[in-house]
């Protein structure tokens, strides 16, 4: 059915709870579905939405459930909602099985986007990478090294990673957090230490053998990739399977947390200047939020346990505001141009635009797993000259220690987002 003479049946029914029906389709052409990628895994009608298996239903939600099905998708890991998903498939619940479900949960959580102030906020920042040296940065492949030559105007080399930028800005961020009295929780405990609270090096060392075996034992890895892993340098190791499974141990931390926002912070580069040789003149400003997913996200069941909380839940909406605050601030406050679709290719062809000016659908692992209102935010070019000069001096001492002024300012970008976000509910 067309979406305009599905809306105009709604209007003649006068169905209220219906009406979200039509806004849940909306979402999810405008943020969820991927070049219509999902629209043959997904029906809309003005009863119910469904979640398609080989073209028939196998998970059905009703307009009189969707609110609690939403708490339901806040307050449990995905996994716990996937057994209530495989048990409900498209039975119509009562008011009262929902409520037993929803027993001992936190129901208030849905409501916190309304409250005012930071006291007592819990904020997640997860800084991006984990380089707190260039040695770590080269394996991570996130560092800039210019050397002056006849092809750039440099004076001196510009050397530089973006785990310690992406560090930096979190450890100020959270000391204006606190300072608010919000709670705070950094995925990263120190410099160059990973999620899991120790070094690459120490993790490689120590814990690769305990981890592979243990998947290899739990058959989430069989004997062939286990014999190939453990065989694996540092470095092919961590293109081949660490990067993957420490960003899932970050979206664990977070979701542990339970956190009313989450800051995911980078610095980005520009993806065409060709082997980061020589500084470019390009720079430009965006964050990412959830959604944008496709087809061949559906194969893995955990993830249409994602999808429906990004559907049900106000989070996307709510991502879309902070981003859009945060995209504003670095804008404004740092003169950076906010990026349109056409100035970067995974902006065009993976990223879906949403109605807020520098902000994309972005199918990020981070942006579908953690289970808040969140930013993914992508402040600057690492690359561009100016900014590449500003983030190779600590000439601004704060907190004690000294970096980079620019790396001041975007905390205080963030801050700023932040504070506005809770404050102009
Ligand atoms: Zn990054």
């Amino acid at each position: 059915m067309k979406l305009c003479s599905f809306l105009g049946l709604l209007l003649c029914c006068g169905l209220l709870s219906a009406q979200t029906t039509a806004e849940l389709k909306k979402k999810f052409d405008t943020y969820l579905s991927f070049n219509g990628s999902l629209n043959t895994l997904v029906s809309f009608n003005a009863n119910s939405v469904a979640v398609l298996n080989a073209g028939k239903p196998e998970f059905t939600a009703y307009p009189d459930e969707f609110e609690k099905l939403a708490l339901l998708l806040e307050s449990k890991k995905a996994e716990d909602f996937l057994v209530i998903y495989q048990w409900k498939k498209n039975r119509h619940l009562s008011q009262k099985q929902l409520d037993s479900l929803l027993e001992n949960q936190n129901r208030s959580s849905i409501y916190a986007y309304k409250q005012p102030a930071l006291k007592g906020k819990k904020i997640a920042i997860d800084p991006g990478h984990f380089a707190g040296n260039m040695q770590t940065a080269r394996i991570e492949q996130k560092f800039i090294d210019f050397r002056p030559s006849a092809a750039n105007s440099l004076k001196d080399t510009i050397r530089f990673n973006e785990g310690t930028l992406t560090y930096q800005t979190a450890d100020l961020l959270k000391h204006m957090l606190l300072e608010q009295g919000a709670i705070v929780m950094v995925t990263r405990p120190k410099q160059n230490y990973t999620s899991f609270q120790i070094t690459y090096d120490e993790w490689f060392g120590k814990r690769k053998k305990t981890v592979l075996d243990s998947l290899l034992q739990h058959k989430a890895m069989d004997t062939k990739r286990h014999t190939r892993l453990m065989g694996l340098s540092k470095e092919k190791l961590f293109w081949e399977f660490f990067r993957d499974y420490e960003l899932m141990e970050r979206a664990r931390l977070v979701n542990n947390f339970k956190p009313d926002a989450t800051i995911i912070i980078h610095y980005n580069v520009d993806e065409k200047n060709t082997d980061w040789i020589n500084p470019g003149s390009k720079n430009f400003t965006m964050a990412f939020i959830g959604g944008g997913m496709t087809a061949d996200n559906f194969s893995k069941p955990v993830n249409k346990v994602h999808f429906l909380r990004l559907l049900l839940t106000g989070q996307l909406n709510a991502s879309e505001r902070l981003s859009a605050l945060t995209v504003n601030q670095f804008s404004s406050k740092l003169g950076i141009p906010i990026a349109q679709r056409n100035d970067a290719d995974y902006l065009r062809d993976n990223c879906m635009k949403t109605p807020s000016n520098g902000v994309f659908c972005r199918n990020l692992a981070l942006c579908r797993t953690i289970n808040s209102v969140l930013v993914y935010g992508e402040c600057l070019y690492q690359d561009n000259l100016e900014e590449c000069k500003r983030l190779n001096t600590c000439d601004y001492e704060v907190q004690g220690q000294k970096v980079p002024k620019r790396i001041y300012e975007a905390a205080n970008c963030y801050y700023n987002a932040i504070n506005d976000y809770f404050s102009k509910p």
